[in-house]
């Protein structure tokens, strides 16, 4: 174990992040790294318990808890506090393929597990994960490992997001020729347009892409399958294809006045603006762009947040972000004990950054939206809302009311929708004639689908979920692909 009676001795400690009002002037990373002698510091917390669930990966009412790549955490801990750098790393990538992203954008699913955590502040399990890859990135550990041998089968990924990528990278090794595809013009999936710059520095996805050549994967940018690219041509030309396109379909909002100029989707605003930050050259499309407007986002989930922190980058007059769920509890309750992932109330980044410009939290809870309201000119100027009480019904199932005279109403110039999504994409479910469950994800036994040959990994499978678990379903859809491709 780390050091014994470590998590007596020291405080649980990150990082400070910089300052909100100063990081609003860039589009930079916000967190920083430890000086290496107090992240050593960090994982000599580590008790080392007898049966951690840290890396558990269970899901529990569900809710998913501990690690669902079951990173081997109590044992880089212990070479961490060791200063067993290179042995850390290794065992670090036993587990997980990129634990730079998740590292830096994890919402950390092994701390709520953490047994420390039931009486004390947490291990810094992922900044101690950020801090080992980085570390290794830094002093030149992480050199391409290009396959020994060569299996001469050839494989197509479609969707270059967390879920391609660890599907990819996993194939490679194991000696196939994989050719990654993707529709944009730059590899990544969400984790290049989606999650912001400043929680994810898209140089970090590229440094990873790069490596990946390196070790022999192809990637084929604007490339759009089943449309400029024949998806019946990959079934022809590769042995065998694993669909890793992403959950595209944003769910919308059905209200009076929410069609038209002056409302956007959550995604594309996002990615209008990573672009932006990427290419620097031409302007913003002026209805994806903040900058002067009194901004409303319906949807306070982490999508809501991130749009939350781009507008404010952009220099919104004012930004408000409503959520119809009631405001979480600020520590757990009796009915979230631990091991549980706590379902209690966080200020994000950019939640923090908003109070330091306006003085006050921009969500506002148990808020319906009921119109979008526009000038004679068409463009969009109000948002009203009505607030709603969560009441449960005789089959136990919770359903909003509107509470009689709440009605408020929001000025807005710009309404961004992040409510979510509900499912993948039709173009190549029709190509390939795939099937779908009931919540309108490819339907897959052990990963394959109905079309031989076809399989489906990440959210296009398990439907809008995080990196982590995307990143565990690639690595899982690669074994089952390979399995599949050594019985051919
Ligand atoms: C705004 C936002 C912020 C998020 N923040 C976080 C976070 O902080 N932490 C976290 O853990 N999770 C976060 N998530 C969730 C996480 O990003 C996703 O769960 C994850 O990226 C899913 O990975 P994936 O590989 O399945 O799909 P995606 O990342 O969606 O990638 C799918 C890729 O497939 C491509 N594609 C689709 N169809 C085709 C086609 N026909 N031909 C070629 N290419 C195609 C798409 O262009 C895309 O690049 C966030 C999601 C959003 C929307
Ligand atoms: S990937 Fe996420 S859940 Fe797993 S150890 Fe890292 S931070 Fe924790």
């Amino acid at each position: 174990m780390g050091k014994l009676f470590g998590f007596l001795q020291y405080e649980r400690q990150l990082p400070e992040d910089r300052d909100p009002l100063e990081r609003l002037n860039d589009w930079n990373e916000i967190h920083e790294l430890l000086p290496l002698e107090k992240q050593k510091e960090q994982a000599g917390r580590c008790m080392s318990c007898a049966v951690p669930f840290c890396h558990s990966g269970m899901v529990i009412k569900g809710v998913p808890t501990g690690c669902p790549l079951h990173n081997l955490i109590p044992e880089w801990n212990d070479l961490l506090y060791k200063e067993q750098w290179n042995l850390a790393k290794e065992r670090l990538l036993r587990t997980n393929s990129f634990p730079e992203f998740t590292g830096r954008v994890c919402p950390a699913l092994c701390e709520g597990a953490c047994t420390c955590g039931i009486h004390q502040p947490q291990i810094t399990v992922r900044q101690n994960e950020l801090s080992i890859i980085e570390h290794a990135f830094e002093n030149g550990f992480m050199e391409p490992r290009r396959p020994a041998v060569s299996t001469g089968k050839k494989i197509a990924i479609v969707g270059s997001g967390p879920a391609g990528l660890a599907c990819a990278e996993i194939l490679n090794r194991l000696g196939h020729s994989v050719t990654v595809f993707e529709r944009s013009d730059r590899v990544g999936g969400l984790l290049m347009y989606g999650i912001p710059n400043m929680k994810l520095e898209k140089r970090i996805v590229d440094r990873r892409v790069e490596l990946m050549k390196k070790e022999g994967v192809t990637f084929r940018t604007s490339c759009h399958v089943g449309v400029n690219q024949s998806a019946d041509e990959l079934i022809k030309d590769f042995d065998a294809v694993v669909l890793c396109c992403g959950s595209g379909k944003p769910r919308s909002l059905n209200v009076p006045g929410s069609e038209g100029r002056g409302v956007a989707y959550a995604l594309s605003y996002l990615t209008a603006s990573t672009r932006h930050v990427l290419d620097g050259k031409a302007d913003l499309p002026e209805e994806l762009n903040a900058k002067d407007k009194h901004v409303i986002i319906v949807g306070g989930g982490d999508t809501g947040t991130d749009c939350v922190g781009t507008a404010l980058r952009q220099g919104c007059k004012s930004v408000h972000q409503l959520e119809i769920m009631p405001k979480p509890p600020v520590s757990r309750t009796a009915q979230n004990p631990w091991p549980e992932y706590p379902k209690i109330l966080k200020i994000d980044y950019a939640q923090q950054e908003a109070i330091a410009k306006y003085g006050s939290d921009p969500r506002q809870y148990q808020l319906q939206t009921r119109e979008i309201q526009r000038d004679e000119k068409g463009n969009v100027c109000a948002v009203i809302t009505d607030r709603i009480q969560w009441i449960r019904g005789e089959d136990g199932r919770m359903s909003p009311k509107v509470l009689e005279g709440t009605t408020k109403k929001w000025q807005a110039d710009l309404v961004l929708i992040a409510m979510g999504f509900t499912g993948p994409e039709d173009t190549l479910i029709q190509s390939y004639g795939l099937t779908q469950d009931g919540r309108s994800n490819v339907a897959a036994e052990n990963y394959q689908t109905v079309c031989k040959g076809v399989f489906t990994a990440g959210d296009m499978h398990s439907g809008q979920s995080l990196v982590v678990r995307a990143i565990n379903e690639g690595q899982q859809a690669a074994m089952a692909c390979h399995e599949y491709l050594v019985q051919e």
